[in-house]
């Protein structure tokens, strides 16, 4: 069953603008940087504000910056151009006050899970007793609950996961950020640990994950930002994304039509490298409806979609392509 969503807070526009501050607000950020006399653009033009309240899911294939971006907002990369915001504040160095689900566990060896944990707690200045009494409940809630005194080398790569994501939590920082935190668990675990950041969501929280889970992310995130190449491609809120009329991005429908449960057809070849992207759209070798403007210009991200076919009134942009 899928659990309910509970916005608490109305959400911010996708590009940053005025209005109260955003948890997170990304405006126009590009990474570049210099690789075996390449220049790579690991980050291109990105705006996302994220809201106090709100979850926010980042999709898109293997390199395409997902990672990039959720380093820019704890602070363990500087952005070439652009700025990050937390709160309002710009973002100049590494955070304390978020948590950070990492996609590889960052647990000390030569400490117990449970003995991990609390020292987040120790480090965030929690009162001894209801740290404890968190720590317990997070250890039932991520289902580490016989674990606790194992090391990290006696734990499999799901149950570290469990650790980490317990550890991220422990401090109920108002910003949490996740690497691929379901990676490695089983479905029950998948649904319990989403659900779990969806409740630290609905206390007000904002909760950025990258995930490739999307049946993870339709079941929890209110809304979904999809990377193609280094840039986001469109943004959706997610009932309209995962339901009806859906994705409106040529990528983004082809990533659900991959998904088992629907078409699984594949989009044929592959992402351009982000060290040789080309002058148009970086999707256009793989889209069934480019065409010569599509290989000349890049398209801009407009109304929440980088795509030349653009929906115009209530047309579909896939079928006004088809139709041209
Ligand atoms: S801009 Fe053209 S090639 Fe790119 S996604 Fe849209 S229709 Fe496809």
């Amino acid at each position: 069953m899928t659990m309910q969503k509970q916005r608490t807070t109305s959400r911010t526009g996708s590009t940053a603008g005025t209005g109260p501050a955003a948890a997170v607000r990304l405006a126009d950020v590009s990474v570049r940087f210099r690789s075996k006399k390449r220049d790579v653009t690991a980050i291109g033009d990105v705006s996302l504000d994220v809201a106090p309240g709100e979850f926010v899911a980042i999709v898109g294939p293997s390199g395409c910056g997902k990672s990039t971006l959720l380093k820019l907002v704890a602070g363990l990369l500087t952005a070439s151009s652009g700025e990050v915001l937390l709160g309002g504040e710009q973002v100049t160095g590494p955070r304390h006050d978020i948590g950070y689900v990492f996609q590889r566990a960052a647990l000390l060896e030569w400490r117990s899970a449970l003995r991990n944990i609390l020292l987040q707690a120790e480090i965030r200045h929690m009162e001894p007793a209801s740290a404890r009494e968190r720590v317990d409940d997070l250890i039932r809630m991520t289902g580490l609950t016989g674990f606790e005194d194992a090391y990290p080398h006696e734990l499999s790569g799901g149950l570290a996961q469990r650790a980490a994501t317990a550890l991220a939590l422990i401090g109920d920082a108002p910003l949490l950020l996740a690497d691929e935190p379901t990676t490695g668990l089983d479905r029950d675990l998948v649904e319990r640990t989403v659900d779990e950041l969806r409740r630290h969501t609905d206390e007000g929280r904002a909760l950025l994950i990258i995930t490739h889970d999307l049946a993870a992310a339709e079941r929890i995130a209110d809304r979904v930002a999809v990377m193609y190449a280094g840039r986001i491609v469109e943004i959706a809120d997610a009932a309209p994304f995962f339901g009806a009329p859906g994705p409106r991005h040529p990528y983004a429908r082809g990533l659900l039509d991959a998904l088992p449960e629907r078409d699984f057809a594949p989009i044929p070849g592959m992402p351009p490298e982000l060290g040789a992207l080309p002058d148009g759209c970086a999707f256009a070798a793989r889209c069934a409806y480019a065409d010569a403007r599509c290989t000349d210009e890049r398209p801009a991200f407009a109304s929440d979609l980088a795509c030349h076919h653009a929906p115009t009134g209530r047309t579909h942009p896939l079928k006004e392509a088809a139709d041209a």
